[in-house]
């Protein structure tokens, strides 16, 4: 941020009094514009015993696999959020059946927060941001070529979950050990992972 948006006057980065971190402070009017983590909602869309992925289309990763997910909206909740960025990329119409995974990737200022869908209708195609999108069997899933390592992580989790058909709800901070690519799924752990099993019967 280089100008205020609330005056127009130039931002500059300093430790406001009785505050203890580095801040974008209005040299005009003085107003802090604080810069917090942002959510990204996506769902694993259960089809035919498999996952609905897309190819990506766009940057970062283009040519690698996600499921759908994307940045939360204002306005929006956290689940139909999800349920939109699954019709936006691969238009598919999803309902929300369970929240699976709630995943803080500190070092980039995010926090992910999935949930597993099911189709409400058997159609989906590739949308926008997407160059193909396909259902994937748990035994096939391109563990190789996925965008970002929160997705092996997350799909790693509930290969596990469905290898043992007992469902979890997850937990844990990603974090990525300070060398190598931020890509590379190698280069992350999983902290203070909880998984929580599920009683489905409800
Ligand atoms: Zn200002």
């Amino acid at each position: 941020m280089k100008f205020c948006s609330d005056c127009g006057a130039p931002v500059e980065e300093r430790i406001p009094a009785d505050d203890n971190r580095l801040r974008h402070v209005c040299a005009g009017c003085g107003v802090v514009h604080y810069v917090n983590p942002k959510a990204v909602v996506g769902c694993l869309v259960e089809h035919e015993d498999g996952l609905l992925l897309c190819r990506r289309a766009i940057e970062p990763k283009p040519g690698l696999w996600t499921v759908p997910a994307g940045y939360l909206e204002v306005d929006e909740s956290a689940a139909s959020g999800a349920v939109r960025e699954t019709l936006e990329e691969a238009c598919a119409r999803v309902e929300v059946v369970a929240p699976y995974a709630h995943f803080d990737l500190p070092h980039i200022g995010q926090h992910y927060v999935l949930f597993r869908a099911r189709m409400l209708t058997p159609d989906y195609g590739v949308g926008p941001e997407s160059s193909e999108v396909r259902v994937f069997g748990l035994d096939e899933l391109p563990w190789d070529e996925f965008a970002f390592p929160v997705m092996n992580v997350a799909l790693e989790l509930y290969r596990e979950d469905r290898r043992t058909s007992r469902p979890r709800v997850h937990h844990g901070v990603l974090r990525w050990s300070g060398i190598g690519s931020r890509y590379d799924r190698r280069n992350y752990e999983l902290e203070g992972h909880m998984g929580l099993f599920v009683d489905e019967r409800d």
